[in-house]
């Protein structure tokens, strides 16, 4: 091959890969004043990564509230806690993320919020059951809650993983939700469906004493039928890309 052609065809290689990862910075900050305008975010509070591949995600800086991102504020960083790319300071919450994508490599997003009905049970420390037809279809399972850690520390990152185990979501004790996915849509519509059960719980609690939670083997049927039946064959058209 000419050194004119290799040098076109290198050029391609390079505008594919930077367009594929300007779209991946523009979906997550899509997605982050998505979940600011719904309140899954408040402050300054909260933070989202998206797996750019096996070794390398995307990941929101410290310190910014959601609503005034730039795609070109987010940094790249290695599964090592390693900034490749990026002006700020990363999240200091990176290690729970980047210990995640280790250990679930089904998992291609992450939303990290302190959405308000969900802490009411991450500080009670309650597991929240699935109550609703959608929440066990998408979600499939009970939230657990992790035991106390103090944000940002390995102890917190290995104790998140652990609980979260095969799942798609979990409370943090005292702290938050982490949601995540096989794409950041998901993990959104987790975070979302995670805020709402709660929501929906709480004013349960205030209404009855007994509270009739779905039987396991329904969520499992429900949760069986998304994966497979739901939507345009399968396919789910959760945002505008
Ligand atoms: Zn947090």
């Amino acid at each position: 091959m000419s050194m004119k052609i290799s040098l076109y065809y290198r050029a391609r290689e390079l505008s594919f890969v930077s367009n594929a990862e300007n779209i991946l910075r523009k979906k997550l900050v899509y997605v982050a004043r998505k979940a600011y305008e719904h309140r899954l975010m408040i402050g300054t509070w909260g933070n989202l990564s998206v797996r750019m591949n096996k070794n390398k995600i995307l990941i929101t800086p410290s310190g910014f509230e959601k609503d005034l991102l730039k795609p070109s504020d987010l940094l790249i960083a290695d599964l090592d806690g390693q900034i490749i790319k990026g002006k700020w300071r990363p999240s200091i919450e990176m290690p729970m993320h980047t210990y995640i994508y280790r250990r679930r490599e089904d998992v291609n997003a992450i939303i990290h919020t302190h959405s308000h009905y969900a802490m009411i049970f991450a500080v009670k420390g309650e597991v929240i059951p699935p109550l609703t037809i959608e929440f066990a279809s998408v979600v499939g399972h009970s939230i657990p809650v992790t035991r106390y850690v103090r944000a940002g520390t390995m102890e917190a990152a290995e104790e998140v993983v652990n609980v979260l185990d095969k799942g798609k979501a979990i409370l943090i004790k005292n702290h938050g939700v982490v949601a995540v996915g096989e794409s950041i849509e998901e993990a959104y519509h987790v975070a979302l469906l995670v805020e709402e059960e709660a929501r929906i719980y709480f004013f349960l609690k205030l209404l009855s004493e007994s509270i009739e939670k779905l039987d396991d083997k329904e969520v499992g049927m429900l949760h069986e039928f998304y994966i497979h039946s739901y939507g345009q064959k399968g396919k789910k058209i959760l945002l505008k890309s």
